[in-house]
């Protein structure tokens, strides 16, 4: 049964409708004191930024952090513990709710209507958990929020399975998140635990719905930050973890002097936590993990390691007296002969022909080439580490049937200066975008076309002239990119930009500022205008690992080390260590699977926002939420949600409600069905005056042809 909303009848009332509706009407615009009390933004009225701002403020100083937008709902951040918001007994509460929706607003409702979907009729039955917002909202909050709750309920209703084996997955799905954070998660300006990389969790029911197992899917991980970390943030967690927390013998095994400090650990006297947890957690999972952290110990003394510039050309750099030691131990961590790991930092081996030239480095090259295996060799573990957990985690096929995915992926990212990784974060947004313009408005308004309901469409904003722009064919960014990369010239951040003048002129979402010192171009994304920088962008793009180095850790005596770098070759990702597939492509083609499978599930989008950059607790800093409310056109969705019919009732429901009204004596004993008793219902309301009467025979008229619509099927 769809119910409108009251907004639509204000913006665009029906040609019927009488001054003194309107009236009645009127009664819903904006009741300033009782602004906390709105559940759902589709009430308040008019719909404009201001009033859903002003709404979220009351809520949010009222301490009611969740607010429904239409489909979406939208998450405040607390920025402090909120007692009691999601104990075992809230669980419980949603969980055995008839009618959670009448709860007050929850993560917990949209976990639990996801859940029911998947028993019910609804096609499809696989769901989609998105969950969106800039860094620091609490996406990943919200993300563990879900998987405690599915490992809750999915195992709460497991009476007849063997409580063991349904207790063990469940811990395990929950231990591999912060293994994962550990290696994955960083502290940076805008969020002290911030996830570097996407992750996409699907969570596997059997078909009693209890959860037998996992997989996870990551993408894009921050690689740069092993090497290189922005001015007052941190590297991954796991290196503070492991250096603050380990015992002497962990210190010897990792050849790390007694107060040794690590260039590659900028900020390291802040506390850090969860090494404890992490080795709890790693202990239940395996001890393989231990190889792994003797080659992170190997990479913190390779970034200790310096060389000295050379005034000759034709000679290779010196190593600084002290990096010789450094040298020493990172090779020996990695299992690699010392000589060898040097010779491969400081000497370049040309191809010419069939053959090669050897070329000593430049001190900036050895440099390079030092970041550069560091790199490697943590992208290469994360993406280990994955598939480790996977293999931990994940069922049998056999013996699931349907999922529940959780998507916590990076927000829109708008920075001063912004590169690659800033493209692909707000590619892989505009992506997500689209699918929530394609999935949500238009399918609900062919929803309404085909359920002959009235309905005038609604123009929403579309973005596929943008993602034309990045992605398209033949020529975009993307594509221009990718040429230049193949090219394997001597990149010029001028050459690129005259290309793109060229030949993107036809697209509106580009743009250039002439008078720019730094080549750049800014695209208009639906989230705001970004300026990129074009300067090292082709060189960011290639990617390129020396074939040097993939040779080097081939050969390394430390099992994993190996395992990982010869099954990479095996993969056909690398020819000898140099990267054929390019960072967009690689990043496209993953993006493009995982809409794949998001196009095959329900999807359910929640809004993260984040109430002020300091990450204080309750503050709410307008400005900061208007512009995250303008980045997710919050606005727009709570349109489209009110100008429809927000209110959907299940038959079902809705007789258990409403079935009392019914007056005819068949109703009431139960010998008509469902559809019928809910149609009687409201023709009963309709007998009532007045302005209600009309409302209720718009709702008459759809369970009509609801009715209708039933009795064709059957
Ligand atoms: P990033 O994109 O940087 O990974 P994020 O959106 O994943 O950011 P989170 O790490 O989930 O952000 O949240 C940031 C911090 O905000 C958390 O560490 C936590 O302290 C706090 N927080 C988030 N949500 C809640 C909540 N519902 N209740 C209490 N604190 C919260
Ligand atoms: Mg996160």
């Amino acid at each position: 049964i769809y119910v409108r909303g009251f907004v639509q009848k204000v913006h665009s009332p029906p040609p019927s409708l009488n001054d003194s509706l309107e009236g009645e009407i009127q009664a819903f615009l904006i009741d300033e004191d009782q602004l906390h009390t709105y559940d759902d933004l589709t009430k308040v009225n008019p719909v404009t930024p201001t009033t859903v701002l002003k709404c979220l403020q009351a809520r949010y100083s009222a301490k009611v952090f969740y607010t429904h937008a239409g489909c979406t709902l939208v998450a405040l951040n607390p920025f402090q513990p909120i007692p009691d918001l999601y104990s075992l007994d809230v669980m419980k509460e949603y969980h055995c709710a008839p009618q959670p929706q009448e709860f007050k607003p929850h993560i917990f409702i949209v976990a639990e209507e996801a859940y029911r979907n998947v028993r019910g009729q609804l096609v499809p039955v696989n769901q989609s958990l998105v969950v969106s917002g800039e860094s620091g909202a609490g996406k990943t909050w919200t993300s563990r929020c879900l998987m405690k709750y599915y490992a809750t309920v999915a195992a709460s209703s497991s009476v007849v399975k063997n409580q063991d084996t349904v207790e063990r997955i469940e811990r395990r799905v929950l231990d591999s998140n912060p293994i994962m954070e550990a290696f994955g998660n960083a502290c940076t300006l805008r969020n002290n635990n911030s996830s570097r990389f996407g992750k996409y969790i699907q969570l596997q029911l059997d078909r009693c719905q209890l959860l037998v197992g996992a997989s996870v899917q990551t993408y894009l991980l921050e690689k740069t930050r092993v090497a290189c970390q922005p001015a007052n943030e941190r590297n991954f967690h796991i290196f503070y973890q492991m250096t603050k927390g380990a015992t002497d013998e962990q210190r010897k095994e990792w050849k790390m002097s007694h107060g040794q400090r690590f260039a590659w650990l900028p900020n390291s006297e802040k506390t850090v936590e969860g090494w404890s947890l992490f080795l709890i957690f790693m202990h239940r999972i395996t001890f393989i993990l231990h190889i792994a952290l003797q080659i992170l110990a190997g990479i913190l003394q390779l970034g200790n390691v310096n060389f000295s510039s050379s005034s000759d050309e034709s000679q290779t750099c010196d190593l600084e007296e002290l990096s010789k030691d450094f040298l020493q131990r990172a090779a020996e961590l990695l299992c690699v002969p010392a000589e060898e790991l040097q010779t491969c930092l400081r000497v370049r081996m040309l191809k010419a022909g069939k053959q090669s030239v050897l070329k000593p480095c430049s001190q900036a090259e050895c440099s390079v080439r030092k970041d550069c295996l560091a790199k490697v060799i943590y992208a290469q573990l994360f993406e280990w580490l994955v598939t480790f957990i996977n293999n931990s985690i994940c069922a049998e096929e056999s013996t699931w049937c349907n999922f529940i995915g959780v998507l916590d992926v990076y927000g829109f990212e708008c920075f001063h200066i912004n590169n690659l990784e800033q493209l692909c974060i707000n590619y892989a947004n505009e992506k997500l975008q689209q699918h929530f313009v394609a999935h949500y408005l238009r399918a609900q308004q062919e929803e309404y076309v085909s359920e002959g309901l009235q309905w005038s469409f609604v123009k929403y904003q579309d973005n596929q002239s943008c993602l034309d722009l990045i992605e398209g064919s033949p020529v975009s960014v993307f594509s221009l990119l990718n040429e230049e990369s193949r090219l394997n010239r001597a990149s010029d951040a001028k050459t690129l930009r005259i290309r793109m003048e060229k030949e993107l002129c036809n697209n509106g979402n580009i743009s250039w500022d002439k008078f720019s010192k730094e080549p750049h171009f800014t695209v208009a994304h639906y989230a705001g205008k970004v300026n990129y920088r074009i300067q090292g962008i082709v060189e960011k793009n290639k990617d390129p690992v020396p074939p040097e180095l993939i040779n080097l850790l081939q050969k390394s005596d430390n099992p994993l080390l190996h395992q990982i770098f010869t099954d990479k070759e095996a993969d056909n990702t690398t020819c000898k260590g140099l990267s054929k597939v390019t960072v967009v492509s690689k990043f496209k083609n993953s993006l493009e699977s995982l809409m794949k499978i998001l196009h095959t599930t329900t999807p359910h989008y929640t809004r993260c926002i984040k109430p002020n950059p300091d990450c204080k607790p309750m503050t709410f800093e307008k400005e900061e939420v208007i512009m995250q409310l303008e980045a997710c056109g919050i606005v727009e969705t709570i349109h489209i949600s009110a100008a429809g019919f927000p209110i959907r009732i299940p038959f079902k429901g809705f007789m258990q409600r409403y079935g009392l009204i019914a007056k005819y004596s068949d109703f009431k004993s139960g010998s008509l069905s469902v559809v019928l008793t809910c149609l009687a219902v409201v023709l009963q309301l309709d007998l009532l005056e007045g302005q209600r009467k009309m409302i209720l025979s718009q709702s008459a008229f759809t369970i009509q042809c609801c009715w209708l619509r039933y009795q064709c099927r059957r």
